[in-house]
């Protein structure tokens, strides 16, 4: 009988050379000796990178390490979605800790030994990184199990835009292993290692996409007096949803309304009875999103109205605006602090106009999403782009304060 083999890292699997965290960062010393073994999960990861819901090697991996440390474990949440469950002592208290595992369809550039062994696939968000520092935490939770309660790790799938987050949900994942509180980080290149970023309240934007399809009546180019020109519809319409932003969003607040498609017609001399619009829409507040859409609607159809034609809207909120509770976001920069000391600890940095689907479990359970340092040498490379690499410096960093987060919060009364 074959043994499931533990995959070995390929970035050369004897001893890989790490460079340790600053000096200013004062972290668990059992963490740093960790900090090669993490590394090499990394590289591993980042070598066999999975997309969207086909995390099945990565969830396969990151069970076994989470079985081999005493975790209870619960596999398929949300498709390829991971949990795993350390009880310690008598109380009920429990918590969440979030990593998620999925890799971008994009061809690798980078020609270190680690790079892509997947044509077409790579880490390019650092899920590999946030991925290896929640392992690595757990590892060192189940060793040293200075916490009274629940720790529940939350290995989430797809998180790139195909609803990771809301598929663990719709799976029950907060009524199976109820959280009171949960955390989770995205490394931020630009922002040097050893400083974290932590914002209150709203923090990064949510994101709806629209399409809007527009019927009129075809006619002859020559003859418009016979049709309803749906293109002509379109371009009213289009102006018209521009006003949505600067007349109906109070100026304080922001908003992105951005059409991004027109098709319609096909001939120089037809004028066309279809055009479809499409676009996407950000803000940070999820009634000012649905405040948008409202207007949208009532917009598109009485303009199509007003011209003779018909129009509908259809409109699907893809990530929810990240808001961070502010008790929480309190707690997440004082841990911080307390690793990396205040002077590098960023509060309240500006919002970021990205998205992510850690919102949709903040919706459900108080938290904060915070950012963890990836370097800020010259050149950093930014996510998506096919150059980029999670920097293994600041894994040890995220590991810390995912164990300070539960040894804090669950910490055992006396
Ligand atoms: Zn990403
Ligand atoms: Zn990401």
């Amino acid at each position: 009988m074959s043994q499931p083999t533990e995959p070995t890292a390929t970035g050369g699997d004897t001893a890989i050379a790490v460079t340790p965290p600053p000096a200013h960062a004062a972290l668990p010393e059992a963490l740093l000796g960790q900090h090669a073994e993490m590394a090499a999960w990394r590289r591993d990861l980042h070598a066999n990178p999975e997309l969207c819901f086909e995390e099945t090697r990565t969830a396969q991996l990151v069970a076994q390490r989470l079985e081999s440390f005493g975790y209870e474990i619960h596999r398929g949440i949300g498709k390829t979605g991971v949990v795993g469950v350390l009880r310690n002592g008598t109380s009920t208290r429990s918590i969440g800790l979030r990593a998620d595992m999925d890799a971008l369809p994009i061809a690798e550039a980078n020609l270190f030994g680690h790079r892509s062994i997947r044509e077409g696939r790579m880490h390019a968000c650092g899920h590999d990184g946030h991925t290896a520092m929640l392992l690595g935490a757990a590892k060192y939770l189940a060793r040293t199990r200075r916490f009274d309660g629940i720790v529940n790790l939350i290995f989430q799938p797809a998180e790139e835009g195909l609803g990771g987050a809301v598929a663990m949900i719709e799976d029950g994942l907060f009524e199976r292993f109820p959280c009171d509180t949960v955390f989770a980080m995205h490394n931020r290149p630009k922002l040097a290692v050893g400083r974290f970023a932590v914002r209150t309240g709203p923090a990064m934007a949510g994101g709806a996409f629209f399409d809007i399809h527009i019927t009129g009546v075809g006619a002859h180019g020559a003859r418009p007096e016979t049709g309803v020109d749906a293109l002509m519809v379109g371009a009213h319409i289009a102006t018209a949803l521009q006003m949505i932003v600067s007349r109906n969003v109070p100026p304080v607040e922001t908003a992105v309304l951005s059409i991004t498609q027109f098709h319609a017609g096909d001939a120089y001399n037809v004028i066309p009875q279809t055009a479809v619009l499409r676009g996407t829409v950000r803000a940070f507040r999820t009634d000012l999103m649905q405040r948008i859409e409202t207007l949208m609607r009532r917009t598109i159809e009485n303009v199509a109205q007003g011209l003779g034609a018909a129009a509908s809207l259809d409109f699907r909120i893809n990530f929810a605006p990240v808001v961070n509770d502010g008790e929480q976001a309190d707690f997440a920069a004082a841990i911080c602090t307390e690793l990396v000391g205040a002077d590098n600890v960023q509060r309240n940095p500006p919002l970021i106009m990205g998205s992510e689907d850690f919102s949709f479990m903040l919706n459900e359970v108080p938290g904060c999403y915070l950012n963890i340092g990836n370097g800020d040498v010259e050149g950093a490379c930014e996510v998506h782009n096919p150059m980029y690499d999670f920097n293994d410096q600041a894994l040890p960093l995220g590991a810390a304060f995912f164990v300070r987060t539960v040894e804090k919060k669950l910490a055992p009364v006396a």
